[in-house]
C-alpha cells in the first residue's frame, strides 16, 4: 500500500503510542500523536524487561537507540528462604536470557525516534467517532481532525477499547503488585546478592507470593542521586495478597519482605531507600477484535495481561512493528487492519491466559518452594507452561549454569 498521503492519529503517547507512531512514520504515513499528559513521560518508569531478539530488532529497525542502556543477564535464579533460619537458598537456575531496560529510558528513545510524527502534549482526546465515509475523527479542545485510521494506544482505562468493545471490564486477579526502584547502594552489605544480580535476574518464593529483582540502568529522574557503581539501581516487583483493611497499602511491601523475604533479600526492600514505589492491583483484559477499520488498540488499550508475563511494554512494541508491516505491505487501510487484528488479537488473548496459568501458580498456590530443587521447578514450569512457550522461561532444563548452582547464599 502506497502509505503517502495515509493520515495516522495516535491517542495515546506513551510506550505504545509512540511505538505506533514510529510504525506509521517508518510506513510512509503522516502521524498525529495526542497525549493527554503535560509532564515528562520519563518520569513514570519502573523496570522493564523485553527479551534479547526484540530489542536487536528494534534497534536495527530504527524504533530504539542502539546507546539506550540496558542490563542484559542470561540467566533466572530461583531463591527462597531456608526452612529453618532466615538465610537465602537458591534452588534452581535456568537459561531465560533478558533485556532489563527502564521504563523512562525506553519512553525517551522510542520518542526520539517519532521523527517526522507531530507530537502533541498536554492534548487529551474527548472523543472518537466513525465517519459514513470510512474515516475517523478525533475531537479535543481544540477541534476535530479527520483520520484515515486511529490508534487507541491510551492504555489500560482505554477510552478508545469502550468504542470498540462497550462495556468490557478489566477482571482483577484479586491480588497486588508492588513495584519499586531502589539504588544499588542498598546492596553495599550484600556482595553475594550484588554478584547474583549482575549475572542473573532472580525471583524469590515465599508462601502466598514471589517477588522478582533485576537491575536496570539509571533514568534520568535518579540523575541527582548517587548509587554507586555503573549507574544502575535495582528494580523488583512483588506479589501478593492484599493487607487487612485499614493498613497502608503502600508499605505493605516492606511487611511481606520482612516477614518472607531471606534476610539479605528482606533487608534490601525492607529498609532500602526507595527512588521510586508504586503499588497496583493486578487485572487482565483481552479485547475480542484488536481493530475495526478504522480504528486499532495497541499496548494496554487492547489487553493488559497479568505482569507475570512481563509482556505488556513487549506486545506494544511488537504491536507497532506488526503495523508497519501491515501498513507496508497491505492493498489497503481496511486490509491492513485486519491483518493486525487476526495477528494481535490472537497474541493477546494468549498472553492474557499465560498471566492467569502463572498467576495462579505463583501466587494464588504457591508450591512449598522450600521443598523444591532444579528438577521440581523446571517440572513445574513445564505444567505452567501447558506447551507455551515464553522468553522468561527460556529453555527448561538446559541451564548452562547449573554445575555452578550455590546451594546456600
Ligand atoms: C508491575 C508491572 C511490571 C511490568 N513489567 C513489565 C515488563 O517487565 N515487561 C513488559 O513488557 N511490560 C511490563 N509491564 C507492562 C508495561 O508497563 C505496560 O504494558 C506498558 O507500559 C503499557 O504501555 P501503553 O503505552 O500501552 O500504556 P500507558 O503507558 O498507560 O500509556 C497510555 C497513555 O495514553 C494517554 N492517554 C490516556 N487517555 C488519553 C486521552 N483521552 N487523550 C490523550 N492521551 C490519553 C496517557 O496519558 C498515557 O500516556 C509491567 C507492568 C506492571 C504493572
Amino acid at each position: 500500500m502506497a502509505a503517502a498521503a495515509l493520515r495516522v492519529g495516535v491517542i495515546g503517547g506513551s510506550i505504545a503510542g509512540c511505538a505506533a507512531a514510529v510504525a506509521g512514520v517508518r510506513a510512509g504515513a503522516d502521524v498525529t500523536v495526542y497525549e493527554r499528559s503535560d509532564g515528562e513521560l520519563q518520569d513514570r518508569g519502573f523496570g522493564i524487561v523485553i527479551p534479547p531478539p526484540l530489542h536487536e530488532e528494534l534497534v536495527s529497525a530504527g524504533y530504539l537507540d542502539a546507546a539506550m542502556p540496558t542490563a542484559p543477564v542470561a540467566y533466572r535464579a530461583w531463591v527462597t528462604r531456608q526452612p529453618e533460619g532466615r538465610s537465602a537458598r537458591e534452588f534452581a537456575r535456568q537459561d531465560a536470557a533478558v533485556t532489563p531496560c527502564n521504563w523512562g529510558l525506553l519512553w525517551r528513545s522510542l520518542r526520539g525516534n517519532v521523527g517526522g510524527a507531530r507530537y502533541l502534549r498536554g492534548r487529551p482526546v474527548t472523543a472518537v467517532r466513525q465517519e459514513p465515509d470510512g474515516r475517523a475523527v478525533i475531537r479535543t479542545a481544540d477541534g476535530e481532525e479527520t483520520y484515515d485510521i486511529v490508534v487507541g494506544a491510551d492504555g489500560y482505562k482505554s477510552p478508545t477499547r469502550q468504542v470498540l468493545a462497550p462495556g468490557l471490564r478489566p477482571t482483577p486477579a484479586g491480588y497486588l503488585v508492588w513495584r519499586g526502584t531502589i539504588p544499588l547502594s542498598a546492596l553495599a552489605g550484600h556482595p553475594r546478592e550484588l554478584e547474583l544480580l549482575r549475572e542473573a535476574w532472580v525471583t524469590v518464593g515465599f508462601r502466598g507470593g514471589h517477588g522478582i529483582f533485576y537491575l536496570i540502568p539509571a533514568g534520568h529522574r535518579d540523575g541527582a542521586r548517587t548509587h554507586g557503581a555503573g549507574d544502575q539501581v535495582i528494580a523488583y516487583a512483588v506479589y501478593g495478597r492484599p493487607p487487612a483493611r485499614g493498613t497502608d497499602a503502600d508499605a505493605h511491601v516492606r511487611t511481606i519482605a520482612e516477614e518472607h523475604f531471606p534476610d539479605s533479600w528482606a533487608d534490601i526492600v525492607a529498609r532500602g531507600e526507595h527512588l521510586a514505589m508504586a503499588c497496583h492491583p493486578v487485572a487482565d483484559v483481552q479485547v475480542p477484535r484488536a481493530a475495526r477499520s478504522p480504528l486499532l488498540l495497541a499496548g494496554d488499550a487492547a489487553g493488559v495481561t497479568r505482569p507475570h508475563t512481563a509482556s505488556g511494554a513487549v506486545k506494544a512494541l511488537q504491536d507497532a512493528l506488526c503495523l508497519e508491516r501491515a501498513l507496508r505491505e497491505s492493498a489497503s487501510p481496511a486490509r491492513a487492519l485486519e491483518r493486525y487484528a487476526d495477528e494481535r488479537t490472537a497474541a493477546g488473548a494468549r498472553l492474557v491466559e499465560l498471566g492467569r496459568r502463572l498467576g495462579h501458580a505463583q501466587v494464588e498456590a504457591t508450591p512449598d518452594w522450600a521443598a523444591m530443587g532444579q528438577d521440581e521447578v523446571d517440572e513445574w514450569c513445564r505444567v505452567t507452561l501447558a506447551g507455551t512457550r515464553h522468553y522468561l522461561y527460556g529453555e527448561l532444563g538446559q541451564a548452562a549454569h547449573r554445575g555452578e548452582r550455590r546451594r546456600a547464599m
